[in-house]
């Protein structure tokens, strides 16, 4: 039987996730409109300051709270300076295993800091077939792994049906950390991982690549349309030092939530194969 307080504590928990508020942090709370200091501090007094006075409500006494140790989390640099830091830090990796310890230790992209962990590339470092995804979900952030998940599991039924086992192909996303609550990828966080996903590409070196949505197919492929012109169609990837063909296709998220759309999937598919076999 559940308890009024089991009952209360569920309802609360449903309401976070439900807000988006789904990754713990740190193992105790932290109370930061508590510190004098903190930018949240200053934003409550600029808009108790701007309130007019007969609007202002003594503030209620506040809740003794036990001293929280402070979690670690970096500032960010500007955009700007992230991108370029990103660029200089993926030029210097000379494999998938210094590439995968540089962006492990990348501070320049916010969403690593509400991430439990980097989701870098899976499968075979010397695949001819290579998939895009945009960002890890909360499956593949538990496990570190991309394409585990629901669609993950549709996307490799997809590769079995045309003969290519997982393990054959090499799976990555376009940001490796997964955002906050499944919201998209904000376009600097994007263009700050940007770069990381490009020395990916040169480093797997594949013969086909396969944009999974439109984020994925916009990113790497600089096409502004929407998935529905794009998907099917074959588009020139350059790594600077060689062209590699592109193909766009639907998310396979988004085919769970649109089934009909399979078929054309399969058409994408069954092109794939026929490019892999030429
Ligand atoms: N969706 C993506 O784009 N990538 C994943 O890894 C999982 C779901």
């Amino acid at each position: 039987m559940i308890s009024g307080y089991d009952k209360a504590a569920r309802e609360l928990l449903t309401f976070y996730v439900e807000a988006g508020v789904d990754a713990a942090l740190g193992e105790e709370p932290v109370d930061r409109f508590a510190d004098p200091g903190s930018a949240f501090a200053e934003t409550v007094r600029g808009a108790e300051a701007s309130q007019p006075a007969r609007d202002r409500r003594p503030a209620p006494a506040a809740p003794a709270m036990p001293a929280a140790p402070a979690v670690a989390l970096h500032a960010p640099p500007p955009p700007e300076e992230a991108i370029a830091a990103a660029r200089e830090a993926a030029r210097s990796a000379a494999d998938l295993a210094a590439l995968k310890a540089i962006m492990t230790a990348f501070e320049g992209c916010a969403l690593r800091n509400t991430a439990k962990q980097l989701v870098f590339g899976d499968g075979n470092p010397q695949a001819r077939l290579m998939l895009v995804g945009e960002a890890p979900g909360s499956d593949e952030d538990q496990q570190g792994v991309p394409f585990v998940g629901r669609s993950g599991q549709l996307l490799d039924r997809m590769l079995a049906a045309i003969g290519i086992a997982r393990a054959d192909a090499y799976i990555a996303n376009i940001v490796p950390w997964r955002p906050p609550g499944n919201r998209d990828p904000s376009t600097h966080e994007t263009q700050i991982c940007l770069p990381f996903i490009q020395r990916q590409i040169e480093l797997v070196d594949p013969d086909v690549i396969v944009c999974l949505g439109k984020p994925a197919t916009v990113t790497l492929l600089g096409v502004t349309e929407g998935i529905r012109r794009t998907r099917g169609r074959w588009f020139p990837y350059q790594t600077g030092t060689r062209e590699i063909r592109a193909i766009a296709t639907y998310h396979p998220a988004y085919l769970l939530r649109t089934p009909i759309e399979k078929r054309l999937a399969w058409r994408d598919f069954l092109a794939i194969k026929r490019a892999l076999s030429s």
